[in-house]
């Protein structure tokens, strides 16, 4: 057992505890956002929605609207038959009251469609109203959450990087540049234990002499991958 090879594992645990604290930080706002995206969509699905309504409305408007006239238009008519000055103009006067008669037929049943189809929409919309509900109750409850969560592991992170700093003495000063060149590049899979006789994070095997220098808390990097190796069980 080697205080050096200790050092390095635990300074391994603390590069990857740091790294789940960082990890969380970063997660919290990118739950966040996610979750207003999928409210903000749901706006625009019902925004849309209620065009899609508005529209429909209009047209069954504009149906009853010619239904009207057009009953009008029979009233007025009928009202004429008495006066025709021949059975020509009352023909035609016929003629007429049958053609808006049977034209509101058809206008009648559109108009009646119409406001079905609206009613549908309007159910529709309901629903999608509380799905809007339910995703605002969510993207709360996320806010919430990271809210009650965000300062515990920010002290958490921290205290992590005054460990890390004390961890860290156990890198011999003239390897001090390389180690923070690697944790650049690397993270916190800068370090990585033995795994048997191979490095755990290339699963390269290492020569005899190597294995034994590892063990010994001597520092090793991996010739594959550029690891600082360490001992699992030092
Ligand atoms: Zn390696």
């Amino acid at each position: 057992m080697s205080s050096a090879t200790g050092g390095l594992r635990e300074l391994h645990q603390v590069h990857l505890d740091l790294d789940a604290c960082q990890k969380q930080l970063e997660n919290g706002p990118r739950r966040i956002a996610a979750h207003e995206k999928k409210l903000a969509n749901k706006q625009a699905e019902i925004d849309a929605h209620k065009a899609d309504i508005t529209t429909l409305q209009k047209t069954a408007d504009g149906k009853n609207l010619q239904i009207r006239t057009n009953e009008q238009t029979v009233a007025d008519t009928k009202a004429k038959l008495n006066q025709a000055k021949s059975n020509v103009e009352f023909d035609i006067f016929k003629g007429q009251i049958a053609k808006a008669e049977k034209a509101n037929a058809t206008l009648e049943d559109e108009y009646l469609e119409l406001l079905e189809q609206v009613d549908a929409e309007n159910t529709r919309l309901g629903e999608l109203n509380g799905e809007l509900k339910a995703a605002e109750a969510s993207l709360q409850t996320t806010k919430d959450d990271f809210a009650a969560l965000e300062p515990q592991v920010k002290t958490q992170a921290a205290d992590l990087e005054t460990e890390l700093r004390e961890a860290e003495k156990c890198i011999p000063t003239k390897m001090m540049e390389q180690y923070r060149r690697l944790v650049i590049a690397h993270g916190p899979s800068t370090l990585a234990p033995l795994d048997a006789s191979a490095c755990s994070e290339c699963f390269v095997e290492l020569s005899p002499q190597n294995i034994v220098e590892v063990r010994t808390g001597k520092l090793v990097i991996c010739k594959s991958c550029g690891r600082i190796l360490y001992s699992p069980d030092a």
